[in-house]
């Protein structure tokens, strides 16, 4: 799959994020069009009607608990640094990412899966290369309340990604792709609401994870 690679190309741009300015990426144009045709679906394409219950793949179920925990992460982080810096912006986004939770939580019972967040503290994941990026986006964050704010526009870079691979690899299942074009929507409105919090701090944010024309685009768009 293809999780375990973003995550540890995540963790070196985690570790890299503050002490070189520069991007260590590499544009990928591929990328760039794949994540401009589905955020244009996701915003402009929105089915309207509800579907009927669609079968999920086995594949399709394992992204169903990885993005669980993956929006739980989000909102940890997010609690923690507004505990820490008392920015506003997290607690706002924080919020956000409960809905997200909850909307997949709501499709793991609607197909009966067992909820990995189920009576988890804030800080526990089940999946343990989320638990690792956990630690290490929090210890990041720790530096600074401008650290915090990049590594929250990295992780919305990182769920744009994911979630845009996921919609892909949902051929025709609109009952999950509706849930994650309204995720993808979140995840835009918070980047750019990261990016701009950084710009009023005299910050620039280079993207880590998106190419320039996709980062671009997403910040102008919203
Ligand atoms: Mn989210
Ligand atoms: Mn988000």
């Amino acid at each position: 799959m293809k999780k375990p690679i973003l995550i540890s190309a995540m963790l070196l741009v985690a570790s890299l994020l503050f002490v070189n300015c520069e991007s260590t990426t590499s544009p990928n144009e591929s990328l760039t069009e794949e994540i401009n045709s589905t955020l244009s679906k996701s915003l402009y394409n929105l089915p309207d009607s509800l579907s009927v219950l669609d079968n999920l793949s086995e594949a399709e179920e394992a992204d169903l608990l990885y993005m669980v925990e993956e929006e739980k992460l989000a909102h940890d982080i997010y609690s923690n640094f507004f505990d820490r810096y008392g920015l506003k912006i997290f607690k706002n986004i924080a919020k956000s990412e409960a809905n997200h939770m909850a909307a997949i939580q709501r499709k793991l019972a609607l197909y009966n899966l067992e909820d990995p967040t189920e009576n988890k503290e804030i800080g526990i994941f089940n999946d343990q290369s989320l638990q690792k990026l956990y630690n290490s986006l929090l210890t990041a964050g720790s530096a600074s309340d401008t650290a915090a704010l990049k590594v929250g526009a990295l992780i919305e870079e990182t769920d744009i990604v994911d979630l845009t691979e996921s919609i892909n690899e949902l051929e025709g299942n609109s009952d999950i792709t509706r849930v994650y074009a309204s995720l993808l929507h979140g995840s835009s409105n918070h980047l750019t609401a990261f990016v701009r919090y950084l710009y009023s701090y005299g910050v620039e944010y280079v993207p880590q994870v998106l190419d320039e024309t996709a980062f671009d685009r997403i910040i102008n768009s919203n």
